[in-house]
């Protein structure tokens, strides 16, 4: 079941403090494109700002994880006020355990949170943590994108992956 995320949701801002407690998570490792902004976009998704103050009133932690590069994820970073790892090469697990460092936070306790089953799933999944699903906020144009996100219809429907109610 690697690639059955444990939670799906909509939007980075369906993630409520009451789901996180159910699922004993208080850390989030979150991907930045097509999670917290569009593909390559700066531009924070709506309801974001609130979103991110209502997690730290929540004591919930949080840190970017992004495959992009420096540049892209930098100053979206800086944007939000938080701490980012570029580069992180997922699904591989070193992003996944550096990040878990930082947030002085254990795996059990943490959850990805991504739109892509491939990268962000997939290793959250290989390293036993929890891993929060999200729809992709607009749809990329290239076509390795769009080949991936077929692929990604298909698991949709092999693991009936829907909506997690709260
Ligand atoms: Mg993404």
């Amino acid at each position: 079941m690697l690639l059955k995320p444990n939670i799906k949701l909509e939007r980075v801002t369906d993630i409520t403090l009451s789901i996180l407690k159910k699922y004993d998570i208080d850390s989030l490792i979150l991907d930045v494109d097509n999670t917290l902004s569009t593909h390559h976009g700066q531009v924070l998704t709506e309801g974001l700002a609130d979103w991110l103050e209502l997690m730290n009133k929540g004591g919930i932690s949080l840190l970017i994880l992004s495959n992009s590069k420096e540049k892209r994820v930098a100053p979206f970073a800086e944007k939000i006020s938080l701490s980012y790892i570029s580069l992180g090469l997922k699904p591989l697990p070193f992003g996944y355990i550096r990040a878990i460092k930082k947030l002085k936070s254990k795996r059990k306790n943490t959850a990805i949170v991504g739109d892509q089953i491939f990268t962000d799933v997939l290793g959250g999944n290989f390293l036993r943590i929890k891993t929060i699903l999200l729809t992709p906020i607009k749809l990329e144009a290239s076509l390795g994108f769009r080949i991936k996100r077929k692929i990604e219809r298909g698991v949709y429907k092999i693991y009936k992956i829907k909506n997690t109610e709260e």
